[in-house]
């Protein structure tokens, strides 16, 4: 019995990144919850996007096409840019990511170098055996530790070894944010800014730095997600109003990796509603004549 009557959801992983739910079982999945619309927004990648747009003719779901793109950001650290809409075969596009997935290339066997020295004989043969026949990334490595017991959870191998600072992380090129929003826009997509709140930002720094990726080339903000507090939502909606940008949402569902947070609902209380796809659909237009 579907009971997710008008709502959507526009920010989910599967095997093509970090997640653990092959793309067309995500697709069932969300059809099963009576979802308006679902986006597949995998990390720099659209590997997954066939297959989920592909499972939404099938059944009958809108499937927007998405991408997570993680681009430099304040204080060295990263921001996470979602873009909306894309057509995956631009070559715009097609070209940022094949530069990002270069980047990862170099970087594996540097994490896998770098736990050598630690003692840890991990090979990328076994990492890769975590990434479901997708891009391998630092949540692989994290599975690979947790499995071999070297840490009792993955989020243990982030916390010991991988996070930015610790011993086996190596960094990895990123776009500028401005790069980034315009190989989205190139590619038709609407760029919006991933889960503002988990940037931890004093909010009149968070306003400044969205006002300024603005200026930039900014359509969205994701008002919506599973992580943002209720006072987190309602001033992203205020400010995206004020500043004439867009509004989305999602769960940031990953499946097994992020056993918290559930398709649709995030951690219980998510809900986005339907009514957001007009304006998004809207901005999409626009960009798509410029
Ligand atoms: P990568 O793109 O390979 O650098 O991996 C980044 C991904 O790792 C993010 O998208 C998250 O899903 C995950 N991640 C990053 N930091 C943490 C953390 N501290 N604990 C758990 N997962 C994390
Ligand atoms: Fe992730
Ligand atoms: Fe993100
Ligand atoms: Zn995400």
């Amino acid at each position: 019995m579907p009971v997710m009557k008008d709502l959507i959801d526009l920010h989910t992983h599967t095997t093509a990144s970090d997640g653990s739910v092959p793309p067309a079982q995500l697709v069932a999945q969300a059809k099963a919850l009576g979802l308006e619309a679902l986006a597949v927004t995998d990390h720099d990648t659209t590997a997954g996007l066939d297959e989920a747009l592909a499972a939404g003719r099938d059944s009958g779901l809108e499937v927007i096409a998405g991408v997570e793109i993680s681009v430099a950001g304040p204080n060295g650290g990263s921001l996470h840019m979602v873009g909306l809409f894309v057509d995956h075969r631009a070559p715009a596009l097609a070209e940022g990511l094949a530069r990002l997935q270069q980047a990862r290339a170099q970087r594996n066997p540097k994490i896998v170098a770098n736990f050598r020295e630690l003692g840890i004989d991990l090979t990328l043969e076994e990492v890769r055996g975590f990434a479901g026949g997708g891009q391998v990334g630092r949540p692989h490595f994290a599975q690979a530790l947790a499995a071999r017991g070297v840490v009792s959870h993955p989020d243990e191998a982030f916390r010991r070894y991988l996070a930015p600072g610790r011993p086996a992380y190596a960094p990895k090129f990123r776009f500028e944010p401005a790069e980034a929003m315009a190989m989205l826009k190139a590619a038709a997509g609407v760029p919006i800014l991933a889960h503002p709140g988990v940037l931890k930002l004093r909010w009149a720094e968070l306003e400044r730095l969205i006002a300024q990726l603005r200026g930039q080339g900014l359509e969205g903000v994701e008002a919506y997600h599973s992580d943002h507090s209720a006072a987190d939502q309602g001033r992203l909606l205020g400010l995206a109003r004020r500043l004439g940008l867009v509004v989305s949402g999602g769960s940031d569902f990953h499946g097994a990796p992020k056993p918290k947070v559930r398709l649709g609902v995030g951690k219980g209380k998510l809900r986005v509603p339907a009514g957001l796809l007009p304006h998004l659909r809207e901005r999409a237009r626009r960009i798509r004549l410029r």
